[in-house]
């Protein structure tokens, strides 16, 4: 980025902004395709990059938002600005099926509707000290770390890319993608199960450990489940409030982008439990539900009506059915990537309870090499792992938001290589 010495002074801008390091993963990947396409005009490339859904809304979603806009037009029906909170009706439904039928302890009360899971992630900041020792994984969601050097919670990126003040957590082959706790203390720790980039997942017992240090260390665990509609295994928990104590020292993000195809139409919530709590500069103890509340009172309008009607949708009984068939549909994506990456001679993890295949490069290259390799020779975008942090160098993120038809052509293109 460029420093100007302006002369008169202009405003200050918020130089926290200028820590972050300037080729971000995405655009970096832009780049690389429109340099290739543009020599290769008639190719078409296969993307298995970037993690949006591919598949149309679940109807019973489409049906009920259509139904919402006509009450939109009438006296009668006509809504203005719903509760910052969400509609309890949502609300509702969502504490139901989601929490109390899997016997977890959480309220209605305790949620709140937003437009998304990166907003809430990131905002959550707003609410939590400056002297927080943060952890986060490494590879990790690109969010949790920008939003931190945005809120000027860390010191510069150093050449590796790490930034000085962020205490990162490795995953590797050699710890099966489970981060191992930290021995030293940490006040807030990120974790995302199912995970992206890696599609790894964590047992009831591997996020007791988390439960149980956050206990011990008084820490609060941000708890990111965007994926958990991607689990197969009945065994594995969904929310970490399936496990006992969860209450006193976790926010869960939950998200209908993944689950449900609401990337573009915007819906997600968040939980805080009422028992959570924080303390003031001095000693006191302040319950984070109240300053979030107050944090979107003053700072959010809500999720439009129309889109909080089809987010309810998703809980009727058609919505249910559809749902699952949209994840099965992208988890025999995933299961095909697995297989044919698997005989193509690569190492593959993740994508049985996620809808990313986590896989590491072939000997000799590294994750962006592999990105071009697979660009030039098979017309297939992946993610490079370098780009989620820099032990993700050395592998590489498949996604299986796709068609069908396209999975297959880039599995078998990638095969011909
Ligand atoms: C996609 C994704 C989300 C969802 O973000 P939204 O803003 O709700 O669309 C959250 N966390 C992770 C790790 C994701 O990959």
């Amino acid at each position: 980025m460029f420093v100007i010495h302006a002369s008169p002074p202009v405003v200050q801008v918020n130089s926290n902004y200028l820590k972050l390091k300037a080729g971000y993963l995405f655009p970096e990947i832009s780049r690389r395709v429109q340099a290739f396409s543009a020599s290769n005009s008639n190719t078409d490339l296969i993307r298995l990059g970037i993690g949006d859904v591919t598949e149309p809304l679940p109807s019973a979603c489409l049906e009920a938002m259509k139904a919402a806009i006509d009450e939109m037009g009438t006296s009668s029906g006509f809504h203005g600005y719903g509760p910052e909170q969400g509609y309890a009706w949502l609300r509702e439904v969502i504490a139901k099926n989601d929490f109390q039928d899997n016997g977890c302890d959480v309220s209605a009360e305790e949620i709140f509707v937003s437009d998304g899971s990166k907003c809430d992630s990131s905002n959550i900041l707003d609410i939590l000290g400056e002297g927080n020792i943060i952890a986060v994984t490494d590879p990790v969601y690109p969010v949790y770390v920008d939003s931190n050097v945005m809120a000027g919670r860390t010191g510069k990126a150093g050449s590796s890319g790490q930034y000085s003040g962020l205490f990162y957590l490795p995953l590797s082959e050699e710890n099966g993608f489970q981060a191992q706790l930290p021995e030293e203390h940490v006040d807030l720790i990120y974790l995302c199960f199912p995970n992206n980039p890696t599609g790894a997942v964590a047992s009831k017992e591997q996020l007791k450990r988390w439960v149980d240090y956050a206990h011990q260390n008084h820490s609060l665990i941000l708890f990111d489940a965007a994926y958990e509609a991607f689990i197969q295994d009945e065994e594995l928990p969904h929310s970490i409030y399936e496990v006992d104590g969860a209450r006193d020292c976790a926010i869960e993000f939950r998200s209908f982008s993944k689950k449900a195809g609401f990337t573009g139409t915007r819906c997600a919530f968040t939980v805080i439990p009422k028992t959570l709590k924080g303390k003031a500069a001095n000693g006191d103890l302040v319950d984070l539900w109240s300053l979030w509340n107050r944090r979107q009172s003053t700072k959010f309008n809500g999720v439009s009506y129309i889109v909080q009607r089809g987010a309810e949708a998703i809980y009727s009984r058609q919505g249910k059915q559809q749902v699952r068939n949209l994840v099965s549909f992208y988890m025999e994506n995933a299961r095909i990537i697995r297989q044919q990456l698997h005989n193509a001679g690569l190492k593959v993890y993740g994508g049985e309870h996620a809808p990313y295949v986590w896989t590491s490069v072939p000997k000799g290259m590294n994750s962006w090499d592999f990105f071009d390799h697979l660009l030039e020779k098979a017309n297939v975008v992946g993610t490079p792992g370098s780009g989620f942090g820099a032990a993700g160098e050395g592998y590489f993120r498949f996604s299986a938001f796709n068609t069908r038809e396209n999975v297959e052509m880039a599995m078998q293109r990638i095969a011909d290589i």
